[in-house]
């Protein structure tokens, strides 16, 4: 099993920006690349945020903090991956970026490095082609906010090998995560569950079955999630929602994955849930 110490994480977003903490939280040397600094600078910044409010709440110390920080380095160049023993992608959900990046990684990284993709919904199998070492290639699926949810989904492409696997695994373990093998199939298990569940949601909204108040409280109350549906919808984008059913439509072929009209109505008027500040709630 390979030993991780110098991890490069591709987009300084919402997720690589959590995931970048993570890692520098168990020990590892990070390196933050984004496509400008600008951007790789904002990811940190939410970075040291999400620490200074673990010591305010007495959760770690002014030290362990400047320790964290320290073990993260800025980067707008791929060609910073050279000396890294792996690279975990968390650029923008769009395949064209995905293989672009990871061709470059290829190319750029030493033999044996492991290339990994925090995708939500795109094909591991499909990723790792473009490269020439799919053996190497696995999907880390990582929940937002990042230091807060458990899970990693760990998607094995078809050409994934045991060895990669394992690594990846003691690797999840070391960013105090709980890892789940999963295998390379539209949704992987989280989205195919969750999105079909969503999508039904808004189908009782489009259908006149119910308010969405109404939805989201008998999910809560009756089956004891933490918020219901349609809360959880505006919170991860109704653009992000309607991407992953088109993936699941389109890779099953099965006309129960097809996205609820009302979903393509909102997505279509800008209404993309909470970060445009509506979607089926509005947000101050
Ligand atoms: P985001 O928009 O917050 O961040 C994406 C970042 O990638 C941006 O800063 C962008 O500038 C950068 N980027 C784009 N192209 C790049 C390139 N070529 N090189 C380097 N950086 C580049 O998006 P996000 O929510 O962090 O999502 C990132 C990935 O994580 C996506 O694949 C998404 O599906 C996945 N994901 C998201 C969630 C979620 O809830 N947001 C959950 C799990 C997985």
């Amino acid at each position: 099993m390979k030993h991780i110490e110098k991890l490069f994480v591709v987009g300084a977003g919402q997720m690589g920006g959590g995931i970048a903490q993570v890692a520098a939280q168990g020990g590892l040397e990070v390196t933050l690349n984004d496509i400008s600094q600008a951007y790789a600078e904002k990811g940190l910044g939410v970075i040291r945020k999400n620490l200074e409010r673990n010591v305010s709440k007495g959760r770690m110390t002014e030290a362990d903090m400047n320790h964290v920080l320290d073990r993260i380095t800025l980067s707008t160049d791929i060609a910073d991956a050279a000396d890294c023993d792996m690279a975990v992608e968390a650029a923008t959900e769009n395949m064209a970026i995905k293989l672009e990046v990871f061709r470059k990684l290829d190319a750029t990284m030493p033999e044996g490095a492991i290339l990994a993709s925090n995708t939500s919904s795109l094909p591991i199998t499909e990723i790792a082609a473009v490269t020439k070492r799919p053996e190497h290639v696995i999907g880390m699926h990582f929940m937002n906010p990042v230091p807060v949810m458990k899970l990693v989904e760990i998607i094995r492409g078809l050409a994934t090998s045991d060895e990669v696997y394992k690594t990846v695994y003691s690797l999840a373990v070391r960013m105090d995560k709980t890892a789940v093998e999963v295998n390379d199939y539209p949704g992987f298990v989280s989205n195919r569950v969750l999105m079909p569940m969503i999508n039904e949601a808004i189908y009782c909204v489009y259908e006149g079955v119910a308010s969405p108040e109404a939805v989201d409280e008998v999910m809560k109350l009756g089956m004891n999630h933490p918020m219901g549906p349609l809360t959880l919808a505006d919170f991860i984008g109704l653009d992000t929602c309607l991407a992953i059913m088109e993936v699941l439509y389109e890779g099953f072929g099965d006309s129960k994955y097809r996205p609820c009209p009302l979903l393509r109505k909102y997505v279509k008027a800008g209404w993309l849930g909470k970060k445009t500040g509506r979607g089926f709630y509005v947000y101050e």
